[in-house]
């Protein structure tokens, strides 16, 4: 087989250099020579450092030459810009970060170091993940690959521009609200949100810390597994890292579906979904049929609630995070003030974007006195009764279908002066978060503009192996995610 190392899955790149048919120097040279070549054109990466990226991939084939073999040993993988690293520049896309240079490695990046990859860059994203277009970049928008007047959803969206665009074979990601579930979707790639707690989300910058959860993002479902197993773990460094024993979540890729029983929220199918994702979603579940699985409708009566709530949850745990962002400690500082509390005001009103000031000022509301019981503590009511819903419908269902998002990407600023449109594009995709379920993404079709269209499952609670075999069985029946773009 003749190797093509930006088609190639992560297994087929590990073969190529454990047999030393490509060396890590070779192939990492390939994707930052394209990433740089591209770039300005895309906008995926924040940073690119050719030096520290080529002495990762030299570490990495002195490992290999002395017949150290890995599954992930010397392959190149991009970061979110929300990953602290060592020696990089770890920015959130906000001005508040720009100068910051992170003196140490999220657990994640630990993993992933240990396991031998080679840090490609640091992606774009929207401002400290607030966001669903990547609009929201100190930055600048990052662009999807498939048209370039588009968006490629977000927070991830450079992580997934990078992927879609093959700059690199797969990247991480973060998803508090749908983060790599929609751009995955909207670029037609791969990308699992796990169970919350899976993945120690030390060094992950935090937006809101009972919803944020990093995981992989690639072009397909086996890639994302072999991903996944390197990420998760417990960490005593994250409080809410739980302790389960390792998994492989490659073990049940291969199993029949038959019998499998798919759910489909009767709320999720309704008016809101545009015409040509419900086709492209329509035939997913037909594909699955004849793969032995049935689709049966449940309900999840309270799904309308999702975005209301995690739209006051959210804010104010992010409202709280970011206060740590004060001009003292690290990051930016206004250059001119009169006393401290003036510092802190010139430093907050010059650092941060308007989206994220918007959520500060919300969440600040939200909590205080007087507006704590309406607001915050009813929307943790609504959160629970989510919760619920889902536990209700997976007793009669393995696992729930639904489109990823309501349309396929929209155009460069034409959601950007109507935040709740904006907001309303994670319509499917904040209730797993709430839930603290695990959600994936699938590439399943192509809708209007032939802009690719993503199929969501949600799994129950540690059921990613079970998501993910699924998500490969459907796979090696389709091709969607092995498509695409036409060369920039
Ligand atoms: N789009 C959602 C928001 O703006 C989700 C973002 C995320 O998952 N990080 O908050």
């Amino acid at each position: 087989m003749i190797l093509n190392p930006i088609q190639a899955s992560l297994k087929e790149l590990a073969q190529a250099l454990g047999t030393k048919a490509i060396s890590s120097v070779e192939l990492t040279t390939l994707f930052l020579d394209r990433s740089e070549r591209l770039n300005p054109t895309l906008n995926a990466f924040i940073t690119l450092d050719r030096d520290k990226t080529l002495a990762m991939a030299r570490a990495a084939d002195v490992r290999l030459a002395t017949g150290e073999t890995g599954p992930l040993l010397g392959i190149p993988l991009a970061y979110k810009d929300i990953f602290c690293m060592e020696g990089w520049l770890t920015t959130c896309a906000s001005k508040m970060l720009a100068n910051f240079v992170s003196p140490y490695d999220a657990h994640v990046v630990e993993q992933f170091k240990k396991a031998g990859m080679v840090t490609l860059g640091k992606c774009n994203m929207d401002e400290f993940a607030m966001g669903s277009s990547t609009e929201n970049s100190f930055y600048g928008p990052a662009k999807n690959p498939w048209d370039v007047r588009r968006v490629p959803g977000g927070s991830s969206g450079g992580s997934a521009v990078a992927i879609a665009a093959r700059l690199a074979p797969a990247a991480t990601g973060t998803d508090t609200g749908g983060s790599i579930r929609q751009p995955a979707a909207l670029c037609g790639l791969t990308g699992i949100k796990p169970t919350y707690g899976v993945v120690s989300r030390y060094g992950m910058i935090a937006f809101a810390s009972s919803l944020d959860q990093g995981g992989p993002m690639a072009k397909s479902a086996e890639d994302c597994a072999l991903l996944l197993g390197a990420m998760a773990g417990f960490d005593p460094r994250d409080s809410t890292s739980l302790q389960r024993p390792a998994e492989d979540y490659r073990r049940s890729l291969e199993k029949p579906l038959d019998g499998l029983r798919i759910g489909l929220p009767k709320e999720f199918f309704c008016a809101g979904m545009s015409d040509d994702v419900r086709s492209a979603v329509d035939a997913a579940l037909g594909e699955y049929r004849k793969l032995g699985a049935r689709t049966i409708e449940v309900s999840l009566p309270n799904s309308g609630l999702s975005v209301p709530a995690y739209y006051v949850i959210a804010p104010a745990e992010a409202s709280s995070n970011l206060s740590r962002f004060d001009g003292v400690r690290y990051g930016y500082r206004a250059p001119d003030y009169s006393d401290l509390a003036d510092m802190y005001c010139k430093t907050r009103a010059q650092g941060f974007g308007a989206e994220v000031k918007r959520r500060i000022l919300i969440g600040t509301y939200v909590l205080s006195h007087g507006y704590y019981d309406a607001y915050y503590l009813q929307a943790q009511k609504v959160r629970r009764l989510i919760a619920n819903d889902f536990a209700e419908a997976f007793k009669h269902c393995d696992i729930i279908a639904s489109p990823t998002t309501p349309n396929v990407a929209f155009e460069i600023g034409s959601k950007s002066s109507d935040p709740v449109q904006m907001y309303l594009s994670d319509i499917y995709t904040t209730s797993a978060n709430l839930a603290g379920l695990p959600g994936l993404s699938i590439p399943c079709g192509f809708g209007a503009g032939n802009m690719p269209v993503g199929l969501q499952l949600i799994g129950n609670y540690f059921d990613e192996a079970r998501m993910l075999n699924l998500a490969h069985r459907y796979q090696q029946a389709t091709d969607w995610h092995l498509r695409m773009p036409e060369e920039l």
